[in-house]
């Protein structure tokens, strides 16, 4: 009998995914590249939340603070970033703006900027550079900053991506690999049997069959049922952002400053960023954020006060109480999360794709188990 839509929308998947952000895209996109029948599950439209509000700063050094499975985590992810933009762009021919631009780090005065120096070292001894940065070496690399900043650090292999871009491609990409996104599909529920997860219950009552479930529903993965998690263990850490226009880039770099950081792209867009507010799933783009980005960022580079004020937005970094994320198998057979990115789940998606590939085709994991153990969705917390 030939394979119509219609009975190829009936099949039992092999996997199905809640959630269409970056994690739900990606761990799809890799599976399918593998072999698998994948069936997405998305309660409005693929990519709206917080992945395609990201400013797209892949800071694996930039956000590390000390050695340790998330900075190796970071790494290894930061590691395969390039040739993961090269494939999308390949498959979907989208610029989805990455750019090997490097971070900066700077600070108004010497004393921050000794603590930055000092902070570095731990990083230095695990053999990852960066360039301590006077005022002078600052304003040759960034002649549009303010002259009162003491100086930084400089992180050249650091990077950025476009994320609206990245996630557009991404779909397109996973769609021709052969994966089915079903829109206004809410999950409730992961439908457990026997010790075993074998599909999910949507809102409508109806129940979808599958070999494996993968959840990835960001900030909201804490609100499904039969996950077998704490209440509250993965919650919604709103960050608002402000995106100006220049004629064109004032910076080459993403710049970390006090109170806010600066993200170029190449068209004279800067993105400003951003808040870190604990206020549930209030969506509001507040006065007072954006005041305080504001004076920020124009202290750090002065001709921003010209620019064009283009748009604000807000979303949610799905936050864990020991900030580290939740991927991999869960104790119930044939379910698991990737879930809990918090502020780098741009940066992290290449990893946490292989990682849940690796453990959904019972294949050898990309990362040291010793590692994986800090991300084992049951741990204590
Ligand atoms: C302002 C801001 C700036 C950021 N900047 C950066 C950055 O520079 N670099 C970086 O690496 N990271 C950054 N992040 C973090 C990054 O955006 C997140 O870690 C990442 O996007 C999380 O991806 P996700 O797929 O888990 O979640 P999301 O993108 O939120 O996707 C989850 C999806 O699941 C769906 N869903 C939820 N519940 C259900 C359900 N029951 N049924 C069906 N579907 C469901 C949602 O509709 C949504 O589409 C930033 C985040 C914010 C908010």
């Amino acid at each position: 009998m030939p394979r119509t839509a219609a009975s190829v929308a009936q099949e039992i998947p092999d996997v199905l995914i809640v959630g269409a952000g970056i994690m739900g895209t990606i761990c799809a996109w890799e599976l399918a590249g593998h072999g698998c029948k994948v069936t997405v599950l998305e309660r409005s439209v693929p990519g709206a939340e917080a992945s395609s509000a990201a400013a797209g700063i892949l800071g694996a050094q930039a956000e590390a603070h000390a050695p340790g499975p998330m900075t190796e985590l970071c790494l290894a992810s930061r590691a395969r970033y390039a040739k993961f933009a090269a494939t999308l762009v390949k498959e979907t021919r989208i610029d989805v703006g990455y750019r090997e631009c490097g971070v900066l780090q700077v600070a108004f005065t010497r004393q921050t900027v000794s603590e930055l120096t000092r902070k570095a070292l731990w990083q230095k001894k695990r053999g990852l550079p960066s360039e301590p940065l006077t005022p002078r070496a600052l304003a040759k690399y960034e002649p549009t900053l303010s002259p009162k900043l003491s100086g930084g650090l400089r992180f050249t292999a650091d990077a950025r991506v476009e994320p609206k871009a990245l996630l557009r491609a991404l779909h397109i990409a996973a769609l021709q690999r052969g994966v089915i996104f079903r829109r206004g599909s809410f999950v409730r529920r992961v439908v457990v049997e026997g010790e075993r997860a074998r599909g999910v219950a949507l809102d409508d009552g109806s129940i979808l069959r599958a070999h494996n479930v993968v959840v990835a529903a960001g900030s909201w993965t804490s609100l499904i049922d039969g996950l077998g998690l704490p209440t509250g263990r993965v919650i919604p850490a709103r960050g608002q952002i402000v995106e100006l226009e220049l004629p064109a880039p004032p910076l080459s770099h993403v710049v970390f400053g006090p109170g806010a950081y600066l993200v170029p792209r190449d068209d004279g867009r800067v993105l400003i960023g951003s808040t870190l507010e604990f206020v549930g799933y209030e969506r509001e783009v507040t006065a007072g954020a954006v005041r305080d980005l504001l004076v920020q960022a124009t202290a750090i580079l002065p001709g921003l006060a010209q620019a064009a004020l283009r748009a604000t937005w807000s979303n949610f970094r799905p936050y864990t109480k020991d900030e580290l994320p939740l991927i991999g198998r869960t104790e119930i057979a044939r379910l698991f999360l990737a879930t809990g990115h918090y502020r780098n789940g741009i940066l992290l998606a290449p990893i946490s794709a292989e990682i849940i590939r690796a453990a959904v085709l019972g294949e050898r994991a990309p990362l040291a188990a010793a590692w994986l153990e800090a991300f084992r969705p049951e741990r204590a917390v």
